[in-house]
């Protein structure tokens, strides 16, 4: 594999190395979209730079910075689109930098007794010198589901959805002591009163928006009418596989659980 997880690495500055800046949302990168690799950082700003493993054999290297750096050449943007047009290795990597920064900035202060915190040698954490707390990077799981009912799929277009025009299938994020299976009858239900069953697992993509797993499953329709929760949904419909609306990139796991029910209704 390109990319390998690690906490223990040479110290920042030293060689050649890749640096995955982010600032607030975005991530620089080169003038041919691609990671800074960079031969000697000599240009690099101030601030504390954390080692997350390597890529092609390189060390990796993410931190946080004010705006664009005009001495490398670099120009931010926007870490979702990135995403979609990254190939696998950059994804993985720029998503596991994303949230190990997140851990740094986060967990810089004791959320037990407000201490600050220092980074655990070997690994990815932050203890309290004070309390032992221990932080770690925050995962966040959440379900998504492609409802199916004969040869229609369950879309709604969600309140927050970026563009208003697409509609994905249902997701919601899953509450202690719940299984995973009944997240997903839970959050169908709520968004639109439909119950569902034979609820299965497919498949599942990080997505560091902040911090989610998207856990991707497929269910039938059981029962119910649409009856939207407006808080959470603008619009849902049963829409024919051969008939749908703007739906999510295919390097989405919403838009690969779309195309795969489209595929076998199309066998
Ligand atoms: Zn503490």
């Amino acid at each position: 594999m390109d990319f390998t997880a690690s906490a223990s690495g040479p110290e920042p500055r030293l060689g050649k190395a890749f640096y995955f800046l982010f600032h607030n949302r975005h991530i620089l990168v080169d003038r041919d979209g691609n990671i800074p690799c960079l031969e000697s950082p000599a240009d690099l700003p101030v601030g504390d730079f954390f080692f997350f493993g390597t890529l092609k054999n390189l060390p990796c290297y993410c931190a946080s910075v004010l705006a664009e750096n005009k001495s490398l050449s670099t120009k931010s943007v926007n870490l979702r689109a990135f995403f979609l047009r990254a190939d696998d290795t950059s994804r993985q990597a720029a998503g596991y930098a994303r949230q190990i920064l997140d851990l740094h900035l986060n967990s810089k202060f004791c959320g037990r007794c407000g201490s600050m915190t220092h980074p655990k040698t070997g690994e990815h954490a932050r203890v309290c010198p004070e309390c032992s707390r221990t932080a770690y990077p925050r995962i966040s799981p959440a379900i998504i589901t492609a409802v199916t009912r004969g040869d229609r799929i369950l879309l709604g277009r969600g309140v927050d959805f970026p563009n208003p025009k697409m509609f994905s299938v249902l997701a919601g994020f899953v509450s202690p002591s719940e299984t995973l299976e009944e997240c997903v009858i839970r959050e169908v239900f709520e968004e639109t009163r439909i119950r569902v069953t034979d609820v299965q697992y497919v498949s599942s993509q990080p997505w560091p928006f902040p911090d989610s797993l998207m856990i991707g499953f497929t269910a039938r329709y059981h029962s119910g009418d649409i009856c939207i929760d407006p808080a959470e949904i603008v619009e849902a419909d049963w829409f024919s596989y051969d008939d749908l609306p703007l739906i999510p990139d295919a390097s989405t796991l919403a838009g690969r659980l779309i195309r795969a029910f489209v595929r076998r209704k199309g066998e």
